[in-house]
């Protein structure tokens, strides 16, 4: 078979850094490959997963909950849209039509309609866009930006926050996007940022993730596709991993002098063979702690971090797993690796005091307070992280 080609700039020459095995909830042992391309230094799943595997991936895991027929739309922005509307407010005075792609339901659209913008987007999931039609009277098409950017035309504004790095052919989707601006539009997005190894959380490499941007990487593509960079940002520990967030500027072909050029050395390569150390620590760690429990377990959560626990050790061969719980209804019955996973009522009916392993790491806190409320001792609650 012939080799995959990077995403980015076609190249079959891929470092391969990391490849598992992992036991994903209805789909069996999912096998991922992530590489760094040795021509443009782009980090990513190489190869990318099938669509119709990554369309199930998604279908286990949508999660939007249905609104409550009094909900009301925040009145603040969030930390985010915030971001957003100070870069919006500073560098683009002249408000005009702004479209989303991944618009969910609305909510970052609302806050600029109430900046004064004209709002629009896309939306895969018909129950996002219904109620972004319903409880905020913002238009989102349901679809995928390539069904619907080549409609649009002279656009303003285009955001796109956390949607490139799910995406097939990122530098198609910044083609498209910069087809459908005028020109002197911009392009606001903001991914996660592969920068810095020290910095990135146990987990890091996911199966959704088809792409690992740094500002080279995309200073690259955006220039590379006709724009021109007019802000960057990097934030830390905003969220629960680092993201890099850019404004770019669509230039016209008299002001485009030639492509980006591909980022020189090998630091995206260096970076994740550390950052794949610190992930094998991560597991290791986490390991450690469930064999020490010496007793049988229980796993807390059905998710991509239990995939990866079950994957990435042989926890299983030395510890005897009781059951796999989740709190989403989605989930119950469901296999995983060998197990049907179980209610939260369920799992109390027979349960007599063993250790709970919280098996996440953006939601440890939400599922100790979960457990905490259901009268769970705070003794048997294992937390993986609070030493890291
Ligand atoms: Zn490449």
């Amino acid at each position: 078979m012939a080799n995959p080609k990077c995403m980015l700039c076609g190249s079959d020459d891929i470092q391969i850094v990391k490849s598992a095995v992992w036991p994903i909830i209805e789909m069996g042992d999912v096998h991922v490959n992530f590489g760094v391309c040795k021509v443009c230094s782009h980090i990513q799943q190489c190869p990318p997963p099938h669509l119709d595997a990554l369309s199930q991936y998604y279908a286990n895991f949508s999660n939007y909950t249905i609104l409550d027929a009094n909900w009301q739309p925040p009145i603040k922005p969030n930390k985010t849209q915030q971001i957003y509307l100070d870069i919006a407010e500073k560098y683009l005075p002249t408000k005009g039509q702004l479209y989303e792609i991944g618009a969910s339901i609305g909510l970052t659209l609302h806050h600029f309609k109430k900046a004064g913008w004209r709002v629009s987007g896309c939306e895969p999931s018909i129950t996002a866009t219904k109620q972004a039609s319903d409880f905020l009277s913002i238009h989102v098409d349901t679809g995928l930006e390539e069904n619907y950017l080549p409609h649009q035309a002279n656009l303003d504004l285009i955001l796109m926050s956390h949607v490139l790095e799910h995406v097939f052919d990122p530098a198609a989707t910044v083609k498209r996007i910069n087809k459908a601006l005028k020109i002197g539009g911009h392009f606001l997005f903001e991914v996660p940022n592969a920068k810095n190894p020290d910095t990135l959380p146990p987990g890091w490499f996911a199966y959704e993730h088809l792409s690992y941007f740094t500002k080279s990487t995309l200073t690259m593509m955006m220039q590379q596709n006709g724009f021109e960079i007019i802000t960057c940002y990097e934030h830390d520990t905003r969220i629960i991993y680092p993201v890099i967030g850019m404004l770019v500027r669509k230039i016209s072909e008299e002001e485009n002098h030639g492509l980006g050029q591909y980022p020189s050395g090998h630091s995206n390569l260096d970076n994740m063979r550390r950052y794949k150390l610190h992930d094998d620590k991560f597991w290791q760690v986490s390991h450690g702690k469930i064999k020490s429990q010496q007793q049988p377990v229980y796993i807390w959560a059905a998710g991509i971090h239990t995939s990866q626990l079950l994957g990435e050790t042989n926890t299983l061969e030395g510890t005897d797993i009781l059951g796999i719980i989740d709190s989403d209804p989605q989930k119950w019955g469901k296999s995983l690796d060998g197990f049907s996973v179980l209610s939260p009522a369920n799992f109390l009916e027979n349960y007599q005091g063993e250790p709970i392993i919280v098996s996440s790491f953006a939601g440890a806190g939400s599922i100790e307070q979960y457990l905490l409320e259901l009268a769970i001792s705070p003794n048997t609650i294992v937390k993986l992280y609070s030493e890291i």
